[in-house]
């Protein structure tokens, strides 16, 4: 959902959170959030919060100032971060108690501090490239090479009005398929007005999860999640899933915007349909610390989720999808 998502709001979610039962008792279950932003704050857009701000979607008149589609009418806003430095202490400290690994996207100085400042392997950095305009494929291959980034995402094509199968950006996926790197596209949500408000050439058309199918099809071992779910395309999305065995999905973004109702109507489908294996959980986190445990307690809180759904969504996902070794992060 990205930088379109700044002009917000939350409060707390105190969500019950198991705890591990084996030799140590106060070790708290691992989870794996697979969407977060690492970014410089810029004080110009650090408003709090409401989480489930999209509860509320009054239309505009483009004759007026473009709205602030926002609902600000919560009694406990999510602060935003006043600083770099509080942000990733805030982080490192929720990191540590909640037993994290996140997989971090955006500035590469801020992800390096974040590597530092964490347990091993617990920060896992991504590369996000939505158009050949920002880098050439060959220095794109390059730090897929050097070894510092794991993983290929935020890729938001949508944004652009693309499609994540126009063939400009067909070389860098071929190279992440080639080097075995697990691929995360944005499709879907945008918030409420984007269009008019800060991203002129994003289409909700382009969110179609079915606009994958050419993509999958000509590079039959690139491993794609679907960032935000493809919501609100459920139909498109199972259908897409159903044909596509490798394709998994996070819940980044919408968890905690959309009506929660509805966040929960989704996830629900999702699992109903069958993919409670291929759901994996995400925050889109940018600027707001508390958001961790606010989506992370729509998750504990489902009480239409088993006891191991949830784990699978928080954990066991994640572990299959990136090929990682689950007993680093136990
Ligand atoms: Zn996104």
């Amino acid at each position: 959902m990205r930088l379109s998502l700044f002009l917000i709001v939350l409060f707390f979610f105190s969500g019950v959170i198991a705890r591990s039962q084996d030799s140590s008792p106060n070790k708290h279950l691992p989870i794996i959030d697979v969407h977060v932003h690492a970014m410089k704050l810029n004080p110009a857009f650090a408003n709090d919060l409401c989480p489930w701000f999209l509860s509320s979607m009054p239309g505009g008149d483009p004759n007026q100032p473009a709205p602030i589609f926002i609902n600000t009418d919560c009694a406990m806003p999510l602060k935003a971060a006043k600083s770099d430095k509080e942000f990733q202490d805030s982080l490192m400290a929720t990191m540590k108690r909640l037993n994290m690994t996140i997989i971090a996207s955006g500035d590469a100085s801020v992800i390096r501090s974040w590597q530092k400042a964490a347990a091993p392997g617990r920060v896992i950095p991504s590369i996000g490239i939505s158009s050949s305009k920002e880098m050439t494929v060959v220095a794109f291959t390059d730090s897929l090479s050097s070894g510092f980034y794991k993983v290929m995402g935020e890729t938001a094509p949508q944004y652009q009005g693309m499609s994540p199968s126009d063939t400009s950006l067909d070389a860098y996926f071929a190279a992440a398929e080639k080097l075995n790197i697990p691929v995360g596209i944005h499709m879907g949500t945008g918030g409420n007005g984007t269009i008019n408000i800060t991203n002129p050439k994003y289409r909700a058309s382009m969110g179609n999860p079915l606009l994958l199918e050419d993509l999958l099809a000509r590079h039959p071992k690139l491993k794609v999640w679907v960032m935000h779910a493809g919501y609100p395309m459920v139909d498109e999305m199972i259908a897409l899933m159903g044909a596509n065995a490798y394709v998994y999905v996070d819940v980044a973004g919408m968890i905690w915007s959309y009506p929660l109702a509805e966040v929960n109507d989704y996830i629900k489908r999702l699992v109903q349909a069958g993919f409670g294996k291929r759901i994996m959980y995400g925050t889109d986190l940018m600027i707001w610390p508390k958001l961790l445990e606010t989506s992370i307690g729509v998750i504990e809180n489902a009480n239409y989720l088993s006891f191991d759904q949830k784990r699978d969504i928080f954990f066991n996902n994640a572990v299959r999808f990136f090929r990682l070794d689950e007993t680093k992060y136990k």
